[in-house]
């Protein structure tokens, strides 16, 4: 079956055409600076020459009728007809408690995920744009909504819950929710088929090391915790997110530089992480170029972003009593030896050891073990690939949608 998945932002729209028989991605492409005079248009369909455009485009419903276009111009033959489209798919980030699983996209889902906006204001909005523009450009094809925080429901209480007063659970729902949950999916699933392993007989700790970073703790499948919190703020140090911190710092920086609310959201959300640390940059490659070349703050960011990770994989291996694997992923988790290496060093008490020359030298895109023989936990790079699990959740229920109830 065909799906398009959709990932929208505030002024961006990710797309991947995803053949969902043979799991192969048909196309992909990225529309951003939606509603600036010039947008940015990358269309990258497999096998064929990628292209780059600049084009104005006003809002999302443009935005999804342009990427429609792409796929339509008879030159590339990705679809001849919208038709061939069975399904589209949605990242949703934030499910509330309200969805546990993905759903068929109706007026009742809708509504809830509106109703999430409170709890992640700057993803759910843009999530349900893209959902509205997608049914105006697809109307009679279902659309289904894959949460982030979906795969996370399992956490038990004792795991979730905040130190703070119940009522505030009670009222607001303010608990720990997680993110990434798509992610950690995807690679547990992939290291329980390559080691041909029940998921119930398994425990495993998957590091998502991107942009945004997390990590979850799976015991037998199920997520047990997780490293973000009630928005994907908490846990590790993050390309510009803080990641924990003592909440009195807050109280004591508005206080001493008459900080707004604003203010404090645009410094833990944007100004913060490696950033802040390093006062150069956000992007791994380039804080690692700059610490070869003797920078030490550039040192400094990357030594506490190691050691969060370290410190996490140490207290779920506590949460779970024990671990088979530690699973690395993302654009950090995949390309960075350095990062992996760093973030599990002196370990061997805990029975982890990595072999540096697989550790060096992995095939890009490809699942590589890089502990040794002797490690009592074995660590691998597992690429994630988030849309192939919206793909597939979508074929699924897209399936037994059409499926008459009366059979
Ligand atoms: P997101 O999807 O959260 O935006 P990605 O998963 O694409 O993020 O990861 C982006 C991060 O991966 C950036 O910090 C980038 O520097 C880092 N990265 C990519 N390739 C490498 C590499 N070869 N070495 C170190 N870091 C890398």
């Amino acid at each position: 079956m065909l799906v398009l998945v959709i990932n929208c932002g505030s002024s961006s729209v990710k797309y991947n055409l995803i053949d969902t028989e043979n799991e192969k991605n048909v196309c992909k492409g990225v529309i951003e600076r939606i509603g600036a005079v010039t947008s940015i248009v990358k269309h990258e369909p497999a096998g064929q020459k990628h292209t780059k455009h600049t084009l104005n485009i006003a809002n999302h419903t443009d935005a999804l009728q342009q990427i429609l276009t792409y796929l339509l111009n008879p030159e590339s033959q990705i679809i001849s007809s919208p038709d061939e489209i069975k399904a589209v798919g949605h990242r949703v980030v934030h499910g509330g408690e309200m969805f546990k699983d993905s759903v068929l996209i109706d007026e009742d889902v809708t509504a809830a995920i509106e109703q999430a906006f409170d709890l992640a204001p700057l993803h759910n909005p843009p999530n349900l744009k893209g959902i509205q523009a997608a049914q105006k450009n697809l109307p009679d094809v279902p659309h289904v909504a894959v949460f982030d925080t979906a795969f996370h429901h399992s956490l038990p209480n004792k795991a979730f819950l905040y130190g703070i007063p119940n009522r505030f659970y009670r009222r607001y729902k303010i608990r720990k929710y997680g993110f990434h949950g798509t992610s950690h999916y995807f690679v547990s699933r992939q290291y329980y088929k390559l080691v041909n392993q029940k998921a119930e007989d398994t425990k495993v700790i998957s590091c998502h090391l991107g942009n945004g970073a997390s990590i979850a703790a799976v015991d037998g499948g199920k997520s047990v915790d997780t490293s973000m919190g009630f928005t994907p703020l908490s846990g590790l140090v993050m390309g510009t997110r803080s990641g924990d911190i003592d909440p009195s710092i807050l109280f004591y920086l508005i206080e001493k530089e008459e900080l707004t609310l604003a203010n404090v959201h645009a410094l833990l959300n944007r100004h913060s992480g490696l950033l802040g640390l390093s006062g150069y940059a956000s992007d791994m490659r380039d804080l690692i170029e700059e610490a070869s070349n003797g920078d030490r703050r550039c040192q400094q960011a990357i030594d506490v972003f190691c050691y969060k990770i370290k410190q996490y994989i140490g207290s779920y291996i506590a949460t779970m009593n024990g671990c088979d694997a530690i699973i690395f992923t993302a654009g950090i988790g995949e390309n960075s030896p350095l990062i992996r290496k760093r973030s599990l060093e002196q370990m061997d008490y805990l029975g982890i050891e990595i072999d540096d020359k697989k550790n060096d030298s992995p095939e890009r895109g490809t699942i590589q073990k890089i502990s040794t023989e002797s490690s009592r936990t074995e660590v691998y790079v597992i690429p994630t690939n988030e849309e192939l699990v919206i793909a597939i959740d979508t074929a699924k229920i897209a399936q037994a949608s059409d499926q008459s109830p009366w059979v």
